[in-house]
């Protein structure tokens, strides 16, 4: 016999969460001004997010909120019936009116929460063929938010598919329960401190690691670990970056949450050595695991993984920017989405658990004046170009990173995955 405990999700304790993170991603990540228009994407399983957040979005003042749902089930019916030239369009009006809205003034919030699973039995060339469709369709309006014009925020909310997918094992409930609870302890809320001063001094860390590195100015990083030695160039002109920014419209937002990363524009011919990942990729429905990668002056020249191999190699050969590094981060080990121990099978969740480098496109934000740059400029400085742009971790408790001065002397950074001082 067993008692039925209430589901999680309905009790006192989850609604004050919920209300919690819905007023610090108004507050906090979103910065949302009295008076703005807010346009908000979200899963239909997101409602109740969804609902809270609207309703902080009028309690500091929004004038208008629209939330556009994604609906799974009906994603899917489009794989089972429409014609094979279906997956070439995508809904250009809508984004369209998107980038209309944003450049009249609106923020843009998006809740996360899509089952990373969604389309793993589907066909590759459909999938990648309406990616590409909805990619062309949006850029205008992405490239307002990638160029940091408005202010944005990311955020999660559980939903039964993302749950099933992550904890396979456990009941419905208990999957949605957990996956809950990972999202809101790595989100920073339900803490002893009120989340938005948590989050404005977790905010004002990054900020300062941030500045201590751009006045280092490292010209590269060494890292050590177990099957990892490596050294790895940082691009002329190179910023720090990590957690709040404030918008070309004035307004300061933290565009992801949760967000632990401080990263920069590694050089794109100043790769050397091994490296061994420390997390399985998950690519695109495939898991890429136990990958092992040798560069030599910037391009990797030989990769390994014990797991999905093939797909890892093709990756790397979409195109010759594909081979190169557009990316270095440095995050913690202790940091709270490395201790939950779990992956997310999510961007937002894994790509902060621990320190990481990406395959392909570079971060032009992160070379001084890089905005103004045209594209010879920007890989003269070492900036990489590629159609991807993929994160895999190589940060755990075993990695020591130095930094190398310019004039060639190792100063300790991190040791055992923490930062030194
Ligand atoms: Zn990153
Ligand atoms: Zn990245």
């Amino acid at each position: 016999m067993s008692l039925t405990a209430a589901p999680f999700t309905s009790s006192p304790a989850f609604t004050e969460k919920l209300d919690q993170l819905a007023e610090v991603a108004i507050k906090v990540g979103l910065g949302l001004a009295p008076g703005q228009e807010l346009v908000m994407t979200a899963p239909l399983d997101a409602i109740p997010l969804a609902r809270k957040i609207a309703e902080h979005a009028y309690k500091a003042g929004a004038s208008l909120v629209t939330t556009i749902y994604a609906d799974d089930e009906a994603t899917l019916l489009r794989y089972k019936y429409a014609p094979d030239a279906a997956f070439d369009k995508a809904a250009a009006w809508l984004y369209d009116g998107m980038g209309t809205a944003f450049k009249s003034g609106a923020a843009r919030l998006a809740i996360t929460g899509a089952s990373p699973l969604l389309l793993s039995n589907e066909d590759p060339a459909k999938v990648s063929r309406a990616n590409r469709a909805v990619s062309i369709a949006y850029r205008p309006a992405l490239d307002l938010i990638t160029r940091h014009e408005i202010n944005w925020t990311i955020v999660a909310a559980a939903t039964p598919a993302w749950a099933a997918a992550m904890f396979p094992n456990d009941s419905p409930e208990e999957a949605l329960a957990k996956l809950w609870e990972a999202i809101f302890s790595t989100t920073r809320i339900g803490g002893s401190v009120d989340p938005v001063t948590n989050w404005k001094a977790h905010d004002a860390g990054l900020h300062k690691r941030a500045a201590f590195l751009n006045e280092k100015r490292y010209s590269a990083l060494q890292y050590t670990a177990p099957g990892t030695d490596f050294r790895l160039g940082l691009s002329d002109d190179h910023v720090w970056m990590g957690g709040g920014t404030t918008a070309g419209n004035g307004l300061y937002c933290i565009p992801n949450m949760p967000t632990e990363e401080v990263f920069t524009t590694p050089h794109k011919d100043r790769a050397d050595g091994t490296v061994t990942a420390s997390k399985p990729l998950s690519y695109q429905g495939t898991m890429i695991e136990g990958i092992q990668v040798k560069f030599e002056a910037g391009r990797i020249v030989e990769a390994h993984a014990t797991k999905g191999e093939e797909v890892l190699n093709q990756l790397i050969s979409t195109d010759d920017g594909a081979r190169r590094l557009g990316e270095v981060a440095l995050v913690p080990h202790s940091s709270p989405i490395s201790q939950s121990g779990i992956t997310f099978l999510n961007t937002l969740f894994d790509e902060n658990a621990a320190s990481h480098i990406a395959l392909g496109q570079a971060y032009t934000s992160c070379i001084k004046d890089g905005d103004k740059l045209s594209e010879d400029e920007l890989a003269a400085k070492g900036a990489n170009k590629s159609l991807i742009h993929v994160d895999w971790m190589i940060g755990s408790g075993e990695l020591d990173i130095d930094g190398i001065t310019a004039t060639n002397t190792r100063e300790p950074l991190m040791r055992k995955g923490e930062w030194v001082g």
